[in-house]
C-alpha cells in the first residue's frame, strides 16, 4: 500500500532575462512567442552526458534585428534567410 503526502517543491523561475547589448528585460517585453538565439556548442555529446563547451548571449528581439543582423550582414556581405516556421502545417 503506497500513501501519499503533498510536498511543495522549490522549482527554478526565470524572474529576469536581460538583454546583453541594452539591457532590457525580455520578459517585460512584448513580442509574444519571438526567440532569439545566438550560441555556440563546441565539442561532443556522449554516452555519459554533453560535455560541449557553450558559448552564448542574451540578444532581444530589436536588437538582434536591429543591431545584429545588420552588423552581419555588412560585415560578411551575407544576407539572413527569412522563411516562416511551419512546423503547425
Ligand atoms: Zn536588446
Amino acid at each position: 500500500m503506497k500513501t501519499y503526502k503533498e510536498e511543495t517543491k522549490k522549482v527554478k523561475a526565470i524572474d529576469k532575462h536581460i538583454c546583453d547589448i541594452c539591457s532590457v528585460d525580455m520578459k517585460d517585453e512584448e513580442w509574444g512567442d519571438s526567440e532569439t538565439k545566438i550560441e555556440l556548442k563546441k565539442g561532443n555529446v556522449l554516452i555519459e552526458g554533453d560535455v560541449r563547451l557553450r558559448y552564448s548571449v542574451d540578444i532581444c528581439v530589436d536588437c538582434f534585428e536591429g543591431k545584429i543582423m545588420p552588423l552581419i550582414e555588412e560585415k560578411f556581405n551575407v544576407k539572413f534567410k527569412e522563411e516562416w516556421n511551419d512546423e503547425a502545417i
